[in-house]
């Protein structure tokens, strides 16, 4: 957004970072001297408070955009702190790294059994299972019988209009029994990360869930963790890829389309 040489420097400080050619360079400079920290956090002041003012002159339908300031270290750290829990003693990883391959296997684990991230939400659940370190120390506050959801997508009913929640809520819950290889039908490309995700079906796929599947693809409609098929549509429960996919996973190894 900002190149550094365009950064209104006090003259004190504009020979030291003269040197500092990219944002990063800059930045690692910023760290060993903290009188350039400070110095850069106040010459950045002016921009961010006139990017303010002007985003807070935009509107969505007709109420105007909230702008917020960014997080401080302070604040980010704090947050950090509190998700050491998800650390082992032994792990010297960082949660706060922004490498995700190098996050603390507690926390991927945590991720993948609690987390869903989709294009239009992420959340996080409890689980159910007996063997959760967490959910054990912290179940649920619902009472036993009373399943937790994951809130689903904003669906559209037969008549266009959008779907009240209750009526949404825990029918996802359909057979996954046959997310085997010997049912692999077919595979669909993320649209933002490109992996080929494989799709599957009870009986081989008919014609017309072949046509399907190339609108979904053409249309651009199908990222990993997204269900193929909307609620409500004919192929919603039986042509199916998995849940939970994020595009950070590998691609998985049954590609033998049967
Ligand atoms: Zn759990
Ligand atoms: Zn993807």
């Amino acid at each position: 957004m900002y190149a550094c040489k365009e950064i209104p420097w006090m003259p004190t400080y504009k020979y030291m970072v003269k040197p500092a050619s990219t944002l990063k360079k800059l930045r690692d400079l910023s760290e060993r001297q903290p009188n350039v920290k400070s110095a850069l956090e106040e010459s950045l002041k002016p921009t961010l408070s006139l990017l303010k003012h002007r985003f807070s002159k935009l509107k969505l339908h007709g109420r105007p955009a909230v702008v917020h300031d960014s997080v401080t270290l302070e604040e980010i750290m704090n947050i950090s702190n509190v998700l050491d829990l998800f650390k082992d003693a032994k792990d010297s990883s960082s949660v706060i790294d922004t490498k995700e391959k190098n996050a603390p296997k507690k926390l991927k684990a945590f991720i993948e059994r609690h987390c869903r991230a989709w294009q239009y939400s992420f959340q996080i659940k409890k689980c159910d299972a007996a063997d959760c370190w967490y959910c054990i120390l912290n179940p649920k506050r619902l009472p036993e019988d009373k399943p937790l959801h994951w809130l689903p997508d904003p669906t559209k009913g037969p008549d266009g209009t959008f779907q009240p929640l209750e009526d949404l809520l825990g029918i996802e819950a359909i057979d996954r029994d046959f997310l085997i290889g010997g049912k692999v039908r077919s595979f669909i490309m993320c649209c933002l990360c490109g992996k080929r995700r494989v799709v599957y079906c009870k009986e081989r796929l008919s014609r017309q869930q072949v046509t399907d599947i190339e609108v979904v693809q053409d249309n651009l409609l199908y990222t990993c963790g997204s269900m193929l098929f909307p609620y409500g549509h004919r192929n919603h429960e039986t042509v199916v890829v998995k849940d939970g996919l994020e595009c950070a996973a590998e691609m998985e190894t049954t590609y033998s389309a049967g």
